[in-house]
């Protein structure tokens, strides 16, 4: 029995790591979600088979939390999704905190007690910090960052009490007050570590957490010697961490300006830009969209607000029965989520051949006639380009100004999440067409049926 648990586990370590590799693109990501569910499938039956373990309260713990997990995941809005990640990053960390607790015993070694103080330790604070980005993402707490005077010092404090409380209850593993005070503080650290971020940046917060709650997993795993636990807790631990730095390097800042600097706390760049804003209606942009043979949609946070994405699917359509190429382009930080226009895009059934990179559309747009702008700002911000003072100087963005003729699509002439001005509302071929996307595509759509 016990060889074919560890064939199991290889089995689904398989699974995971094919499923995740089809998570890598849209068109079979689906595909690679259902594959690793699968691996997980068979990894908790072999390790449920190990024996002497009593059914009852997990067949328990399976019908609640089944039924829990079954009916959010039908009912979160795709707008929530980040928030639910939060949570489920969050009560993975909460598992890992009680499985590496289980695993205490008076026979544990120093190498045991080491992993089981890593497991509660981390486990701790993504909890507390998920249910905090949590919190702040779903606006039940301000989303600005909380900042006061001294706190990398408090913090810094809070991480040498947690070492040395760590350090004292493995060489005294008896003295259980140690171990108490490490779960405290390691609960308080995740709170005192995810205030002072803005909750714009909880998207990368909670891929950081995600990462933890892997690392978390991967010591519980070492903990109660569970291989399959030890390689889950690994991929998810470095899947996570790689995403954080893939959105850190798409916004172009580090990591740690991301968990230090207050990015959101109001601090805003103030250039003057030349040039004027140059308004049009939708039967005027209408009459250019008719006479376009190339055009190219770049959505942004603002589609997702406007939840334009079915309407924009119309619209393209409309103007590919009227023979013009369409294509999207996708930034990899549009929106508030990776990934977020693909999903939006993919509900409304828009065929993945026509989403392209950032990196595989820039060097077309100075072919494209018309660049549809919907509800984008800091992704198609030239300043980015242009200005060195500006916060986003370095930053890839998608060079929409290249195009003959670029329509921008948002409400007024606020600025986007980086809180700055963009210079391309006043270059010579924009056009501002304000209102409300969804609104604004469907008077576009109902001109072409018309
Ligand atoms: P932005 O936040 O820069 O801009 C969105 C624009 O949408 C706003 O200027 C707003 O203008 C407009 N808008 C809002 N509602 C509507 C509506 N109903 N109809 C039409 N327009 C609307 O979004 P981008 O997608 O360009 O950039 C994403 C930003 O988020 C980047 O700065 C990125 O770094 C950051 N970020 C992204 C993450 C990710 O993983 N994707 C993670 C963390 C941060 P107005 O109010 O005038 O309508």
């Amino acid at each position: 029995m016990e060889s074919f648990i560890q064939y199991a586990y290889v089995a689904a370590a398989v699974l995971f790591i094919f499923g995740l590799k089809q998570l890598g693109s849209p068109a079979t990501a689906r595909r690679g979600n259902l594959i690793s569910s699968s691996g997980m499938l068979v990894a908790v039956v072999a390790a449920l088979l190990s024996q002497g373990i009593d059914y009852t309260w997990i067949l328990i713990g399976f019908a609640i939390g089944g039924a829990i997990g079954a009916a959010a995941a039908r009912l979160v809005q795709m707008t929530s999704m980040p928030e639910m990640v939060a949570l489920f990053n969050g009560f993975g960390g909460m598992a890992s905190l009680l499985v590496g607790t289980a695993a205490l015993s008076p026979a544990a070694g120093t190498f045991t007690l080491v992993t089981i103080v890593l497991s509660i330790l981390i486990g701790g604070l993504t909890f507390t910090g998920s249910l905090v980005a949590y919190g702040k993402l779903s606006e039940k707490i301000t989303s600005a960052p909380i900042l006061f005077g001294a706190q990398q010092m408090v913090n810094g404090a809070i991480i040498a009490a947690i070492l040395v409380s760590a350090v004292l209850f493995c060489i005294n593993p008896d003295n259980t007050v140690w171990l108490v005070l490490v779960v405290a503080l390691s609960l308080i650290f995740g709170v005192m570590a995810v205030i002072p971020i803005g909750g714009a940046d909880m998207p990368v917060v909670i891929s950081l957490l995600n990462s933890y709650s892997g690392l978390a997993a991967c010591a519980a795993g070492f903990a109660v010697d569970n291989n399959i636990l030890i390689v889950a807790g690994s991929l998810v631990g470095s899947a996570g961490i790689i995403l954080t730095q893939i959105m850190c390097k798409a916004m172009n800042r580090s990591l740690s300006n991301v968990l230090f600097s207050g990015f959101g706390s109001g601090k805003t760049e103030t250039t003057e830009v030349d040039g004027e804003i140059k308004p049009i209606s939708v039967e005027d942009a209408f009459y250019v969209l008719e006479a376009a043979s190339t055009v190219a949609i770049i959505p942004g946070y603002g589609m997702a607000v406007a939840q334009a994405q079915h309407v924009v699917k119309e619209l393209t359509e409309l103007l590919e029965g009227n023979g013009a190429e369409v294509n999207f382009g996708i930034h990899p930080v549009a929106g508030r989520m990776p990934g977020h226009m693909n999903v939006l895009l993919a509900e409304a059934d828009v065929p993945y051949d026509q989403l392209l990179e950032m990196d595989d559309i820039n060097p077309r747009m100075e072919t494209v006639d018309v660049a549809i702008v919907i509800g984008a700002n800091d992704v198609v911000n030239p300043a980015a380009r242009e200005i060195e003072s500006s916060p986003i100087y370095g930053m890839p963005v998608i060079n929409v100004d290249s195009a003959r003729t670029v329509f921008v699509l948002k409400r007024s002439m606020a600025s986007g999440f980086a809180g700055i001005e963009n210079p391309l509302f006043y270059k010579d071929n924009t056009r501002m067409l304000f209102g409300d996307a969804k609104e604004s595509i469907g008077g576009l759509v109902r001109e072409f049926g018309s």
